[in-house]
This record gives C-alpha cells, sequence and structure tokens, in this order.
C-alpha cells in the first residue's frame, strides 16, 4: 500500500480566498510527489493550540497568512534572521518536533523583479511606499542585496521611521530615510528613484487612487506593486501610460510560494506551472497562453 500523502497546509483567517492551495497542489502534482496542501481556517484565539498540533500530528509545514503572520512568533522553536527582522512568519517548516519559521515574501520580491523584471536590488535607490510586513520585507532584502539607498514613505510616519531604525541597526552603512505618505514630500525626491514599490493596502479596492503623484519619476524607472488583485491598480495603470515599465504582484506571489516550496519538498519549484494555475484562478486573460 502507498503511505499516506505528507501534509502542508496554510494557516489563516479568514483562508478560503487564499490561492495558495491552488498554486501549490499543481507544484506537488506536477512533481508527482507525496503530499497535498490544505487550508485550515484557525480562529486567532486558537492559534497556538493550532501550532502546537503541527508536530503532534505530523505535518510537514505550513504558510501563515493574516491575521497569524505576527502572532505565530512565540509559538516557533526557531526564527530565521529574515523573519526576525520582519517581524512575521509566512512559512513554518517542521523539523522532527521542532518548528522553524521563515518569511519568503523578500526573496520572493526580489526574485520576481530578477525573472520578470529584469532587474535588481544591488546599487539601486528605492522608492518604498508603507511600512507595514510587505513593506519590511521588500526593504530589509534591498538592503542586503545592496540597494544604494531606500526611502521609505508611509501614511503613519513612525511607523516608517521605525523601520528606517531597524534597517540602520542592522545595515549601519545604508543611505536610508523615511518621510510621510504625502505627493508634497515626495515629489521632490521622484528624480533620482530607480524603482518605486507600492507595499501599501491602497490599490486593493477598485476605484483607489495611486498613493502617490507620478509626475517628476523618470520614464525609465520601474514601478512594482505588491498588489495582484486587481491585476492593473491605479498606480500601474498610470505608469504604464506615462511609459514606466511596470509589474503587479503576481510574481512575488509566485516566487515566495515557491522558495516555501523548495523548503519544505527540497525540490526545485515548477515556476511556469504554478504561474498558470494562478493565472486560470485570477481568471486571467492570460490564462489560456
Ligand atoms: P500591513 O502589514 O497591514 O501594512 C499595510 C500598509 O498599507 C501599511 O504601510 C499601511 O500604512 C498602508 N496603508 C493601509 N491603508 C492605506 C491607505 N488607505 N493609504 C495609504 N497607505 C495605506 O500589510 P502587508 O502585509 O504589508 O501588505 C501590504 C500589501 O502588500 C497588500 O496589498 C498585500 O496584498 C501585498 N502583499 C503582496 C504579496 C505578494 O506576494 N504579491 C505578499 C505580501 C503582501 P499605515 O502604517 O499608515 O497603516
Amino acid at each position: 500500500m502507498a503511505p499516506p500523502p505528507k501534509i502542508l497546509g496554510i494557516i489563516g483567517h479568514p483562508v478560503s480566498h487564499s490561492l495558495s492551495p491552488v498554486m501549490q497542489n499543481a507544484a506537488i502534482q506536477y512533481k508527482s510527489l507525496n503530499y497535498v496542501y490544505v487550508a485550515f481556517e484557525v480562529l486567532p484565539h486558537l492559534l497556538g493550540r493550532a501550532i502546537r498540533g503541527i508536530p503532534g500530528l505530523g505535518i510537514s509545514g505550513v504558510n501563515v497568512t493574516v491575521p497569524h503572520k505576527e502572532a505565530v512568533l512565540p509559538f516557533l522553536d526557531r526564527i530565521s534572521p529574515e523573519a526576525r527582522f520582519i517581524g512575521a512568519v509566512n512559512t513554518i517548516v517542521r523539523e522532527k518536533e521542532e518548528l522553524i519559521g521563515y518569511n519568503t515574501d523578500g526573496i520572493g520580491f526580489s526574485r520576481a523583479l530578477a525573472q520578470e523584471g529584469n532587474s535588481s536590488l544591488a546599487g539601486k535607490a528605492l522608492l518604498l511606499l508603507g511600512a507595514g510586513g510587505a513593506a519590511r520585507a521588500v526593504a530589509a532584502q534591498a538592503a542586503t542585496e545592496g540597494a544604494r539607498e531606500l526611502i521609505i514613505a508611509n501614511r503613519s510616519l513612525p511607523r516608517a521611521q521605525r523601520l528606517e531604525t531597524d534597517l540602520l541597526g542592522k545595515f549601519p552603512d545604508l543611505q536610508c530615510r523615511s518621510l510621510p505618505l504625502d505627493s508634497t514630500a515626495i515629489e521632490p525626491l521622484l528624480p533620482t528613484v530607480d524603482l518605486l514599490v507600492n507595499a501599501t493596502t491602497r490599490g486593493m479596492r477598485p476605484g483607489d487612487p495611486p498613493p502617490v503623484s507620478l509626475a517628476g519619476l523618470p520614464r525609465h524607472t520601474m514601478v512594482y506593486d505588491l498588489i495582484y488583485n486587481p491585476p492593473v491598480t491605479e498606480l500601474i495603470r498610470i505608469s504604464r501610460q506615462r511609459g514606466n515599465p511596470a509589474l503587479n504582484g503576481l510574481g512575488m506571489l509566485i516566487y515566495q510560494g515557491a522558495a516555501s516550496f523548495e523548503l519544505w519538498t527540497g525540490s526545485a519549484a515548477p515556476i511556469d506551472v504554478m504561474k498558470k494555475a494562478l493565472e486560470i484562478a485570477l481568471g486571467s486573460p492570460n490564462a489560456g497562453d
């Protein structure tokens, strides 16, 4: 008799909208691995009990999504340096009875930028909009890969300043500054920006205006919006209209999931298969390509 499949999954609340099961199960099937990836709806007050159950149930690993990414840290045995810096875990790997927390958002962003934007973070001046979990992941990755300058603009200035302080504590040579998310403060800096990243949630709702005005942004500057649904935010639409190359967050979603898949299975993730599965699930017009 074939051995039972090893269990992977995602823990969140709500979790039914997550595209991770579609993407990960497509990868598992394509690689003929004996795993199954399921969605676990976990209420916040039961998070500790759910996490402590992972070794007992022999679950191999899980993704962690909203609202548990930060709350999960105290229940883990070890936390990787990048997840510790970010203050959030999106991937848990079980090694025997131990649970190790990682955050694959930063590497997912960097790989997406390289593969889909033919670009890199090294030597770049970045304007980062937002200072939440995703922004912290991008900022840490940018600093690790040798970005020249990091300008962090956030609606709540103290949160941006906290990120700046944390970055300078870890990367003392980094050129870094924080600003309010306000076009008057940002516009004078736009001419020197090589890469603009939106890591705010602004753009997720239909009709959301772009987080900043792009007047003064050089036409060659790449714009990366971490949002992937809707696929074309106002920021992306306006960027493309003025001639700036612009990418949405679908690539980052794929590559962060690919990094989790590789941590769990030790097998190279089939990127094209994962991308196709996501495009079909999102109803993209490119799904049939
Ligand atoms: P988060 O920790 O809740 O942070 C939200 C950020 O958005 C904060 O900087 C917040 O500013 C800002 N914000 C919220 N509403 C705003 C508004 N109306 N105007 C301007 N700024 C606003 O969320 P997160 O996990 O970092 O996620 C941020 C975005 O990245 C989301 O759209 C998420 O879907 C996306 N994301 C994509 C991927 C991917 O794989 N593509 C991965 C992770 C996240 P304050 O600090 O002032 O509240």
